[in-house]
């Protein structure tokens, strides 16, 4: 990572400028959507630039990588999973993260239900939802979205703030923001069907970020535009 603290500081304050740009564009409030700093592939130090910037929460998509920085990190600050989960480490993601965004089928959510209970606490999850339908992404498909929240609803040592997504890798913008249509429409018809608010829309990242504040997420998780390009 080829970044100090002033150039990370810098970029923050860029990011945070085309937040609120995207916002005012949007007719919303810049405090409705939370920048989430991924820091996954650098190294501790960036995790460090984050926390003393202020920020109280990152996310990172390897489970073992995570754990790592853990042991460096502050013991407040949050880590948020944004990377696939596999059976083997549900029981560490359960103890140690603060939220997994990648709950995408049955068995994964019932596995942190038994192991979050299993330490005695409640696990916030969001449903990841394969709203682009792209082969290349994981995340459930549109139509199983309901019987997942079905699921998840059931364990009693989970709680469902809402969806995440990932957009397609595309040149053309549509490709996203027809993602993220289709991810808000998602959770208004789940919301609607089970009378829940599901209020967390995780969507966006450095390329995509201002058509996804335009169609309504309300977490952003940025990591190019904050540490540079990753190793
Ligand atoms: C890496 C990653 C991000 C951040 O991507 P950038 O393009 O570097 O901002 C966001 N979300 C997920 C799920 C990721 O894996």
């Amino acid at each position: 990572m080829n970044l100090d603290m002033e150039g990370f500081r810098r970029n923050l304050a860029e990011v945070r400028r085309k937040i609120a740009a995207a916002c005012a564009v949007a007719d919303r409030s810049p405090s409705e959507v939370v920048l989430l700093p991924v820091t996954k592939n650098h190294p501790a130090d960036a995790v460090r630039f984050a926390w003393e910037s202020g920020l109280r929460f990152v996310g990172e998509n390897r489970v073992q990588e995570a754990l790592g920085k853990m042991e460096e990190a502050d013991p407040a600050l949050a880590w948020e999973l944004i990377g696939p989960l596999q059976s083997n480490k549900a029981r560490k993601v359960a103890e140690r993260f603060s939220r997994v965004q990648t709950v995408d089928r049955a068995k994964i959510a019932r596995l942190l239900d038994r192991y979050a209970g299993e330490s005695g606490r409640c696990l916030p999850v969001l449903l990841q939802i394969n709203a682009g339908r792209d082969p290349a992404k994981s995340g459930a498909e549109l139509e199983d979205a309901s019987a997942l929240l079905a699921t998840a609803l059931e364990c009693e040592n989970l709680r469902v703030d809402g969806l995440m997504t990932i957009a397609p890798l595309s040149n053309e913008p549509e490709v996203a923001r027809r993602c993220f249509v289709a991810l808000r429409e998602c959770r208004d018809r789940l919301s609607q069907e089970f009378d829940l608010p599901l209020r967390e829309l995780s969507m966006g990242m450095s390329g995509d970020m201002v058509d996804a504040i335009r169609e309504g997420s309300t977490m952003v998780r940025v990591g190019t535009a904050l540490f540079g390009q990753r190793a």
